[in-house]
């Protein structure tokens, strides 16, 4: 029960070169330090609905790159935790830093490589991977890691991880999903769409 009484309401107002967070997935690119190497928003807000986030669950984001898919889950609830597993450590490095930005500097990131380094980790909830997962034994080891009920998402860039994700949509089902996004850009003075690779999405529910 709230007592009327003793409510009071904060105004809040940004101070000049702020950046104001919008509640839903799916940020501007642009609000992220990163090398190229970044799930771009409209496939990140995708991403991050199906990967269905639900009170104090733990994600794994496996081949984390910047960050961005870990960073979002945490930012959609305080009781959420994540777990950012990159090989490189320069990148490792940069999740940090995008993490402490972002303010959600519990964000935990593991340097090393899949599958070897997942064998040490808490239990999750949901996993994605945006990296590695055609190297060997890596989707193998995300599968068996996840808790029953958990959700998978994978998402490939690549013919390799399309026909890993091919080979286990057949034999364990889920859905395949295709995302192709183009933005308009300037062709002269005229606007076309110019293409992103397209990306395969795998979601499976354990
Ligand atoms: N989702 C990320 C982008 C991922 S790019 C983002 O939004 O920023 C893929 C990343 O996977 C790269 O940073 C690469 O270093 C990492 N990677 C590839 N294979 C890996 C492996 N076996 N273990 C850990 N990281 C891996």
């Amino acid at each position: 029960d709230i007592d009327p009484l003793n409510v009071c309401t904060i105004d809040v107002v940004a101070g000049e070169g702020a950046r104001v967070l919008a509640f839903a997935p799916g940020l501007d690119d642009a609000f992220y330090e990163h090398d190229g190497q970044i799930t771009k928003r409209e496939v990140r807000a995708l991403t991050l609905s199906a990967l269905e986030p639900r009170h104090g669950e733990l994600l794994w984001d496996i081949g984390a790159g910047s960050g961005s898919i870990g960073i979002e889950w945490m930012l959609c609830d305080t009781s959420l935790r994540a777990i950012a597993i990159e090989q490189s450590s320069e990148r490792v490095q940069r999740i940090a830093r995008n993490a402490a930005a972002f303010g959600v500097p519990a964000l935990a990131v593991v340097q090393g490589l899949a599958p070897q380094v997942l064998q040490s980790l808490p239990e999750p909830d949901a996993i994605f991977v945006g990296g590695g997962g055609s190297e060997d034994g890596v989707m193998e080891a995300a599968i068996a890691a996840l808790k029953s009920g958990g959700r998978l998402v994978a998402n490939a860039v690549t013919l390799e991880m399309d026909a890993k994700l091919l080979a286990l949509h057949t034999t364990l089902g889920g859905s395949l999903t295709r995302i192709d996004i183009s933005r308009a850009g300037a062709i002269g003075a005229m606007t076309g769409w110019r293409p992103a690779m397209p990306v395969t999405q795998w979601h499976w529910v354990k």
